[in-house]
């Protein structure tokens, strides 16, 4: 029979019951403790020793354990390893009571967290809803930690787009649906299943409604959506149901189109390296993101983020920012006061939203009190601003005065953290606490009073008034006194060479201290709670002012880095023109110790629009190609471009193909990952995508490598049709939804190869243009010029480059003298790298089916194929005697592999291995 729970063992049972899926830290005392398996779990992912409590006769209940005052990197450590942590609380002081009042105070997950050191103050932390309907999905979003929310209805189909666009830490799906990993492929967040139900349209139509306090939607542009809605009213029910608290800081819900931004895939963005490295380089940011991030506040480092991951589409938005900076980047403007101003505001935004959420401490509303005395230092400094946004920003800076001297005159300048030791409240500000703070402070002189009266009345003159925290107060005579002692004393414990006593009135006066010190404590938490409520009505004027900062703080940023790198005003409009005069990459010319040598663009789907570079390994092609995609997105955000001058014909996505990236994780070999890459870039360019490959077809044999890099080109270049519909040259509508393109889009392109062939493609397509990088040759080496010239690039140099990069020199030799033979049109010598084989007397096709499959162009795969086919059987030393009656290829014949398991195919292996023994 199970032994009866202890009533602490009972309740911790009943909690754990109603949180079954999350960790639950149970505290007691100053513990948060885990219990059964969850201290088996936890302990393991902490490392912490595994201890276990008695629990009746026989049993013992495993138990860990952690202290509470380092809660939160604990929490932290747990929700990075992907678990849901419930806290829960003691709810009463424990004095005298069996068990005291607990339950969970909070429910931490990825996307919910708001404890400011789990949090990286330089992204958001968004937790994302889909709730997916035939074709289209809703997709709401917030940052809980900053009181952000979005909703809309994207296409299914680029459901995987926006999650990379958007980085949540969590998302929230409904239980029934299982979407394809192509839809929605495993990402960096966590997935959490919520019933049905907090999906359907009554449900989150009621919840949004009430959360936001309004009659329906229309006010927020969000009515006409259904699906969407069902999203938010997901997002909406689990934070309430995490937080356990009311949301006041989301109070509005802004409506999101993906149709606004620029889009830049998962791909893309990491071959370009706008926020994240390839390879991480210790010591090393390397990104466009660490190159250009000048701001001075969290908040505005993780709206630069933001931008960067998603620049603008529509121009009079990008040359408002662009005028800003602008105008903060003359010599004259109040760009550095701005910025030194900045620089004393801390996180405005994820404090509020803690004030708000009723979390904040006292020293966080200190410091919020603090960071909004700079404001109307920044609102003069904004005084002579003339653009739209710096002048509509400066206007709409409110005045927060009363509320900073109300924390003044309530919060003593420096209180700890906890908020139930007392010293939160300023002197003077509540009667009832000074007097009872002056009551406990005076203690010390009351009791030498006493002691002095007693010893007095008594004549014992060691007589002594102490305190102990297990007795309280006390009157200590020592032995050789006891005689005197008086009749009201009463006996308390006995020393060794000592007695103590006390008395009804030194009773009655340790009762009059420590209830003056505990209702002292009691004020104060409860002025503060009452303080921090009031401050929290005022949270979406901190929010607002919290987002104008962050903007500011970007645009005052990109005009100092302006300044700083050499930067210029690119001219940003609607046509589909990309000319770029003496751009430069900004990441790359800030790592080398020569000058950058810069270089011009020019791009359009009227003329030029397909660029065919050519030109040696190491001569900067690679550097060119993502200069412009970087030009493009700086201007689309509304920075500065380093350029001598740029015109950007607005692009709505750019694809980046670029070397090779194996995804052996994902079972993508680099051929395939290649392919994959590029089928994408083929199917969702439009006519204002900007398209740029580095290399097509380089991870299989030339021939087909070629023939598909041709294909692509044709394609691009609108030569094929299109799989479904007709072909259009006019450029995408802006503000439609970016659909799979009905005709074959001519996207502008810039495709750097080193097949060499490739450049005859320019010859017959009129939109094409060979372009290369020259070098200059001498009698060992080649002499990069990085200068883009017009034309393809004479031959490539290779075995230079293999040269400097310190290849065997027989190596070096030998290749030199098999390209020669190549070169002469003699195929390569198989007689003299495998002397025992008989070369048969062969000459090149003298014609060549295509174009491409030229005799020059064939690899060597093919070349020995070809050869092996015209050998005399006899002559192959390799061959098995009859090789296709051997053993070994008849069951390869007969295997049919679609229906082959990974266990079957290890097994076959062993066999056919057999067979060949
Ligand atoms: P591969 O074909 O081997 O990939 P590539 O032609 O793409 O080579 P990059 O990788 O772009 O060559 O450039 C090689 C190096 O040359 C860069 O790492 C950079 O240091 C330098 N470089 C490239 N472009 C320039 C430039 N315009 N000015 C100065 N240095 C440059």
């Amino acid at each position: 029979m199970s032994e009866k729970l202890t009533p602490l063992l009972a309740q911790y049972r009943r909690i754990k019951r109603e949180y079954a899926d999350t960790l639950l830290l149970f505290r007691v005392g100053d513990f948060y403790e885990m219990f059964y398996e969850d201290a088996e779990t936890g302990s393991r992912a902490l490392g912490l020793t595994l201890t276990s409590r008695p629990h009746g006769r026989n049993n013992r209940v495993p138990l860990a354990g952690v202290p509470a005052k380092t809660l939160d990197t604990y929490v932290g450590r747990l929700v990075a390893q992907g678990f849901k942590v419930a806290i829960c609380d003691q709810l009463e002081s424990p004095s005298g009571k069996p068990v005291v009042a607990r339950d969970v105070t909070e429910v931490v997950t990825p996307g919910t967290l708001t404890r400011p050191g789990l949090l990286d103050e330089r992204r958001n932390n968004f937790l994302l809803a889909l709730s997916p309907s035939g074709e289209t999905a809703g997709l709401a979003f917030a940052d809980v930690s900053t009181g952000e929310f979005h909703c809309g209805e994207v296409p299914i189909q680029s459901l995987a787009e926006e999650l990379q666009k958007l980085e949540p830490s969590e998302v929230l799906i409904p239980k029934s649906w299982n979407p394809e990993p192509r839809l929605l492929p495993a990402g960096p967040f966590s997935l959490t299943r919520l019933d049905d139900y907090y999906f359907t349209q009554d449900f989150s139509f009621d919840k949004l409604t009430s959360v936001l306090g309004v009659a329906n939607l229309d006010g927020f542009g969000i009515g006409e959506l259904t699906e969407g809605i069902c999203a938010a009213g997901a997002v909406l029910h689990y934070l309430e149901e995490t937080k356990k608290s009311a949301l006041p800081h989301i109070h509005r819900i802004a409506p999101y189109t993906s149709s606004d931004h620029l889009l830049v895939d998962r791909v893309s963005r990491r071959n370009l390296e706008l926020v994240e490295r390839l390879r991480p380089v210790p010591g090393k940011a390397g990104t466009l993101l660490s190159t250009i991030d000048r701001t001075r506040t969290a908040a505005g480092s993780r709206l630069l983020r933001r931008w960067l991951l998603a620049p603008l589409l529509d121009p009079e938005s990008i040359n408002a920012r662009l005028d800003a900076v602008e105008e903060l980047s003359r010599a004259d403007s109040p760009v550095k006061t701005i910025q030194s101003l900045l620089a004393k505001v801390g996180d405005l935004e994820r404090v509020g939203s803690r004030v708000a959420l009723e979390r904040a401490n006292a020293r966080e509303l200190v410091a919020l009190k603090n960071w909004l005395s700079v404001v109307p230092d920044l609102k003069s400094a904004l005084a002579s601003c003339r653009s739209a946004r710096l002048s509509l920003f400066r206007d709409s800076i409110e005045d927060f005065s009363a509320l900073r001297e109300e924390i003044e005159k309530a919060l003593s300048d420096d209180p700890p953290v906890s908020l139930t030791e007392g010293g939160l409240i300023r002197e003077g500000y509540n009667d009832e606490l000074d007097e009872l703070r002056s009551l406990s402070r005076d203690t010390k002189q009351h009791i030498a009073r006493l002691q002095d009266d007693e010893r007095r009345r008594t004549g014992i003159p060691n007589l002594r008034v102490g305190y102990n925290t297990v007795f309280g107060y006390y009157i200590e005579v020592t032995k050789s006194y006891l005689s005197q002692v008086p009749k009201n004393y009463l006996r308390k414990q006995t020393l060794t060479g000592a007695e103590r006593f006390v008395t009804p009135e030194l009773k009655d006066y340790e009762v009059k201290v420590t209830t003056a010190e505990e209702r002292a404590r009691t004020i104060e938490y409860d002025l503060f709670v009452e303080l921090r409520r009031r401050v929290g009505q005022d949270v979406d004027r901190i929010l607002a002012l919290s987002s104008l900062l962050a903007e500011i703080d970007v645009l005052a940023g990109f005009a100092q880095a302006a300044r700083e790198n050499h930067y210029t005003r690119p001219v940003v409009d609607t046509s589909t023109v990309l000319e770029i005069k003496r751009g430069r990459h900004p990441v790359v010319e800030t790592f080398l110790d020569k000058p950058f040598i810069p270089n011009d663009t020019f791009l359009d789907t009227q003329d030029e629009q397909i660029l065919i570079i050519t030109g040696p390994n190491m001569a900067g092609k690679s550097t060119y190609l993502r200069q412009v995609a970087l030009i493009v997105i700086m201007a689309q955000t509304g920075s500065f471009v380093p350029a001598a001058s740029a015109r950007i014909g607005v692009c709505d996505k750019i694809f980046t193909r670029i070397g090779a990236s194996d995804d052996v994780t994902q079972g993508v070999s680099t051929f395939l990952a290649e392919m994959n890459e590029t089928a994408n870039i083929l199917n969702n360019a439009t006519n204002r995508s900007l398209v740029i490959l580095d290399e097509v077809g380089r991870g299989t044999a030339t021939n087909d490598g070629l023939a598909i890099a041709w294909a692509t080109v044709e394609y691009l270049h609108g030569a094929l049709g299109s799989d479904s519909g007709t072909r259009s040259s006019e450029p995408e509508p802006l503000t439609r939804i970016p659909q799979l393109p009905t005709s074959p889009p001519r996207p502008r392109t810039l495709f750097a190869t080193h097949y060499h062939e490739l450049t005859d493609i320019a010859v017959m397509l009129p939109r094409c243009r060979n372009y290369n990088f020259s070098v200059k040759e001498t009698k060992d080496t080649v002499l990069f010029l990085r200068k883009l010239m017009p034309g393809p690039a004479s031959k490539s140099y290779g075995i230079a480059v293999a040269r400097l990069a310190g290849l065997p020199v027989s190596v070096i030799e030998r290749a030199r003298q098999v390209l020669a033979d190549f070169e002469k049109g003699e195929h390569l010598s198989l007689t003299r790298l495998v002397p025992s084989v008989q070369r048969p007397e062969h000459r090149a096709t003298p014609e060549a089916p295509t174009k491409l499959r030229t005799a020059d162009s064939r690899g060597l795969e093919e070349e020995a194929s070809e050869f092996r086919r015209s050998a005399p059987e006899d002559d192959i030393a390799l061959a098995a005697d009859r090789p296709a009656d051997h053993p070994a290829i008849v069951r390869l014949r007969e295997l049919n592999l679609e229906q082959l398991t990974p266990l079957q195919a290890l097994n076959l292996l062993a066999e056919l291995k057999r067979l060949t023994e």
